[in-house]
């Protein structure tokens, strides 16, 4: 999507981080990290957010989780991590491209505020 800040880090066009990529998403560290270990995954197709998410488009999301947990294998993260999708203005959604942040590193407070 010619607009996307996300779509253009996945084509290269904006720098990135990267710590994985393969031919359905692109994963990469969080410019702004709120965690010691903060990395995105986004699928590589354009979907808005996890309310485009629908039958025809789903399956991404089922193997961004197993590329998740193996990336949190690779990186030593043995005390657990969190994956975070936000949605929509209440949600604090800032890029309308869907993206699972993985945090990690430090205890997480729960429920956020
Ligand atoms: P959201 O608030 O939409 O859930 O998350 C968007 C995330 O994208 C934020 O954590 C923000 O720091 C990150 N972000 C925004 N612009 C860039 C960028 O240009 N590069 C990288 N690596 N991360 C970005
Ligand atoms: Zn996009």
């Amino acid at each position: 999507m010619a607009d996307c800040l996300f779509c253009k880090i996945i084509a290269g066009e904006i720098p990135s981080k990267k710590v994985y990529e393969d031919d359905t998403c692109y994963a990469f560290y969080d410019i702004d990290p709120q965690a010691p270990v903060h990395f995105l995954v986004v699928p590589k197709q354009h979907i808005s957010g996890p309310s485009a998410v629908n039958e025809d488009n789903s399956a991404v999301i089922g193997h961004i989780y197993a590329v998740i947990a193996k990336l949190a294998d690779e990186l030593g993260l043995k005390d657990g991590y969190r994956v975070v999708a936000n949605d929509g203005r209440d949600g604090g959604q800032t890029v309308g491209h869907l993206h699972f942040h993985v945090l990690a590193g430090r205890s997480l407070a729960w429920p956020p505020g």
